[in-house]
């Protein structure tokens, strides 16, 4: 009588906790299930699926070289599959790892019944935060931040630390981590892999049509795919996904601190290291890339700031995260402290705007399934959030389009960080800018119809009068948030003929994309 262990799609991990505790190889089985149900739920981008499940069939066909029984389905729903499985194999227990998501936790904890055998659920190894001892437990409607997480994460892991003191003398290097790009720097190129024929098999299903003339995949609701099948060559194994990163020791490390904050027409990625499709599936682990960029700046090939910056990167927002989607609970998802009820405009899907900014993170969005930082943040958050976007409806979109997303990662940097939708449990102040940072970090503002130093007139850029309209419109809640007065402030040098004039202009423009729903 064997057992079953249950590898989800987002858990391909070198190690497996649920494979480590089966025993021997020759008494249990490992099944992977493709689930029609889940792939269709939203209207995914082709690069997203692509990666999900070329890195499924691959991590299959590794499991099976290294002499595991796999058993591959593909099923209408994961129940459906789990079932055909039981029904074929009869395991007497069942062992999986427990979900990352609160969906796939409520499911794992119904197996038992739903399968009639012993479901055991080992707990997530793929997050550092579970290891964490003690870990922060403020009361529900108490903010905690980052840094202090953050700091609790480097001593107890011992990560940068030099005895009890931060390594390079301080916790916090941001300070130096703000520059523009320059004019003349050279940009590395990413990371691309030819698709092999497994990659080749899947980019062809994605695009395939049935017989009755429908599409597999009904792109159709997905503008994503308008990429044109394209695929952006990532990688889709644990070696190519290793190559990545050590591209990013030796070409992105030492300027990634410096440049973290700047956007450019130049580049896709600049010095970002392009690691979280991967992470967020597993080919990677979070404590590998933290102790080897450590070594790095040990070893004098990185200097500090940029070696602290990733590593905050990884051990601080993004296990914050983490633990921000468990803490605040499924209740995040419904968040909507600023009121917020616009419709996500049309433009997103299509990239098809005037705002040069917002166009190329859009249109590298829609085809990569890629933005760096920044631009989520800086860019289409702030746009979404200063246009009094519904923070679900915004979510929904991010989770459909970004390569790297999944539940967890998403409601807490969309809802929490980008639309400080939560009530500041999640970032202390609201992300939001005019123009005027826009045109200082990037070289956007250049090519741009709109004049980023006009408030108001008809080549005003959008993101000033939007962004004058959202402090006008808050005014009594922003003065509240000592991070924030004084920018609002700034309102007491606007008369009210020009405040008139900002919130007509504003009322215009949401009036016109509310015009065209999706
Ligand atoms: P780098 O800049 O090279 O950073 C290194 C790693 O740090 C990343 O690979 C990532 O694993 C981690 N990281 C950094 N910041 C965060 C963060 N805020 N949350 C979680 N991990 C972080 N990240 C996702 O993984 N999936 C998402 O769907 C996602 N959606 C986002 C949506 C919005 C509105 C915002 C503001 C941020 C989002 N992020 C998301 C966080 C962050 O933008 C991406 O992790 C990062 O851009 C990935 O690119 P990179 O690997 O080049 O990152």
């Amino acid at each position: 009588m064997s057992s079953t262990v249950w590898i989800l799609g987002d858990q391909l991990l070198h190690e497996h906790p649920a494979i480590n505790a089966a025993g021997n190889p020759s008494e249990f089985r490992v099944l992977l299930i493709e689930s029609e149900a889940a792939l269709h739920r939203r209207p995914y981008g082709l690069p997203k699926l692509a990666l999900l499940l070329s890195a499924m069939r691959h991590h299959a066909g590794d499991l099976e070289h290294r002499g595991y029984q796999v058993d591959y389905v593909r099923s209408p729903s994961f129940l459906d599959g789990l079932r055909r499985h039981v029904a074929e194999h009869d395991p007497v227990r069942l062992i999986t790892m427990a979900a990352s998501s609160h969906r796939g936790r409520a499911f794992q904890n119904r197996l038992d019944d739903l399968l009639g055998r012993p479901v055991e659920v080992l707990p997530n190894t793929q997050f550092l935060t579970g290891r964490l001892n003690p870990i922060p437990n403020p009361e529900p409607d108490r903010r905690y931040v980052m840094e202090n997480f953050y700091r609790a994460m480097r001593r107890h892991f011992n990560v940068l630390m030099d005895g009890d003191q931060p390594a390079g003398g301080r916790w916090n290097f941001d300070a130096d981590n703000r520059k523009t790009l320059p004019k003349v720097i050279s940009l590395p190129d990413d990371a691309k892999f030819e698709p092999d024929e497994i990659t080749r098999g899947v980019l062809a299903e994605l695009s395939s049509t049935a017989d009755d003339g429908q599409r597999t995949f009904d792109h159709s609701a997905s503008p994503v795919s308008l990429a044109g099948g394209r695929w952006p060559s990532y990688a889709t194994t644990r070696t190519d996904a290793l190559q990545v990163f050590k591209r990013f020791l030796s070409e992105r490390l030492v300027n990634f601190g410096p440049y973290e904050d700047a956007m450019t027409v130049r580049s896709h990625s600049l010095f970002h290291s392009v690691l979280s499709p991967y992470l967020n599936i597993g080919l990677l682990e979070p404590l590998e890339l933290v102790r080897a960029a450590e070594e790095a700046y040990r070893d004098g090939r990185a200097p500090i700031n940029s070696v602290e910056g990733f590593i905050r990167q990884i051990l601080g927002w993004r296990e914050f995260m983490y633990w921000q989607y468990w803490r605040q609970g499924p209740s995040l998802l419904a968040q909507n402290a600023w009121q917020a009820t616009r419709s996500l405009p049309d433009f997103f899907w299509t990239g098809d705007t005037d705002m040069a900014c917002l166009r190329h993170a859009l249109e590298r969005a829609l085809a990569t399934g890629y933005n760096h930082h920044i631009e989520r943040l800086m860019l289409l958050s702030n746009f979404l959030m200063l246009a009094g976007v519904d923070p679900a409806e915004a979510n929904e979109w991010f989770l459909s389009v970004y390569i790297d997303a999944y539940d967890w990662v998403m409601a807490p940097n969309v809802i929490g960080m980008g639309l400080n939708a939560d009530d500041g449990l999640t970032a202390t102040k609201p992300y939001i800018a005019s123009a005027n940072y826009i045109n200082k970090m990037s070289d956007h503002c250049a090519g741009c119809r709109f004049k980023h130093k006009k408030r108001t007139g008809d080549d005003a850029c959008p993101f000033n009068y939007l962004y004058w309209n959202f402090l006008l419109l808050h005014e009594e809640k922003l003065r509240g948030n000592p991070r924030f007065g004084p920018a609002v402030l700034g309102l007491n040098r606007i008369d009210s003929a020009e405040r008139e004039i900002v919130q007509r202009e504003a009322g215009q423009f949401l009036q016109e994309f509310e015009r065209f729903p999706r």
